[in-house]
């Protein structure tokens, strides 16, 4: 049976940033992500450690782990795509690194410049670093719905990558719609093949965007499989209003929203969130996508 607990992890200060256009100062990061460990997420992705050249977004990450503030029983992950960037990751003091491989060759290349399994063979260079630091050592499997170069991706392709993952020291696997492509039976049969590959003990979860507006249908049907984290953005930040092919993550707010009222627990304070979305939305030319911070949640907006 389903676990009735979800554990939501906050990528927007990560994700979320990274793909809009204004680039936020580290003190506005700093603060966005105060203001989200205060509502009782238990799990934010606060940074990455890439190449500031490369991602302008996300430079100074280690200036912005030493000045948030470190609630107890608040989990901080940052991304790191190499050895360097897993060194600079665990000098900053995360709690958890996340490494990314991509489920298509061509993307794969794009993203990390080196193949699937260079990508995988550099996770081993940075597994023993980040467990030798008493780290959590996560990865998640990117389009692995779908590929924006390649079209379809087989899910014994994502199955493939995330039992080397396991194998080589991961303890939990995040299977990503980027490009929001995915529908929910594809959330099953990719669940199904990666759950028989890595085996019972590694946790699982989707990371998933709403491009498409299967983001929502894809996390009930995960949830229903039983999943053990699902990556969300507050407001449903990261999809850019002006880009013809906005892919913002699906919005923590509406998750939680959703996940209450099918009764799963995240331990989030909803109401609190809102105000964090509007907040941050206080940045933006456009409204954020997030739907709850417009509608109100039920029952409570009823007259
Ligand atoms: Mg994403």
């Amino acid at each position: 049976m389903a676990s009735s607990k979800i554990e939501i992890c906050e990528v927007g200060p990560r994700d979320g940033l990274q793909n809009e256009k204004r680039i936020w100062s580290v003190d506005e990061r700093v603060e966005l992500i105060d203001r989200l460990s205060a509502t009782g997420v238990p799990r934010i992705e606060a940074v990455s450690f890439v190449n500031p050249k490369r991602v302008p977004q996300m430079a100074d990450a280690e200036q912005v782990m030493a000045k948030i503030t470190r609630p107890a029983g608040v989990s901080f992950a940052g991304l790191a795509l190499n050895a360097k960037g897993a060194e600079r990751a665990i000098e900053a003091g995360v709690d958890e690194v996340r490494y990314v491989v991509v489920a298509s060759e061509t993307f794969n290349q794009r993203n990390q410049g080196a193949s699937i399994d260079e990508t995988l063979a550099g996770f081993s260079d940075i597994a023993d670093k980040v467990s030798n630091a008493g780290l959590k050592l996560s990865a998640t499997v990117a389009a692995a719905f779908g590929c924006p170069f390649e079209g379809n991706v087989e899910a014994a392709q994502v199955a493939r990558i995330a039992k080397q993952l396991a194998d080589g020291g991961c303890v939990e696997i995040g299977v990503a719609d980027t490009i929001g492509s995915g529908v929910p039976t594809q959330v099953s049969e990719i669940y199904g093949l990666v759950r028989g590959a890595v085996g019972p003990d590694i946790g699982l979860g989707f990371h998933l965007h709403n491009t498409r507006n299967t983001g929502f249908a894809n996390a009930a049907q995960a949830v229903g499989e039983g999943v053990l984290f699902l990556d969300s953005s507050v407001g449903g930040l990261g999809g850019c209003p002006f880009a013809p092919a906005a892919t913002g993550n699906i919005a923590t707010e509406d998750l939680c929203f959703m996940l209450r009222n099918m009764g799963y627990e995240t331990g989030i304070d909803i109401d609190a969130y809102v105000e964090v979305s509007k907040w941050a939305e206080g940045f933006f030319d456009s409204p954020l996508p997030g739907q709850i911070m417009k509608a109100g949640l039920f029952p409570e907006s009823a007259a």
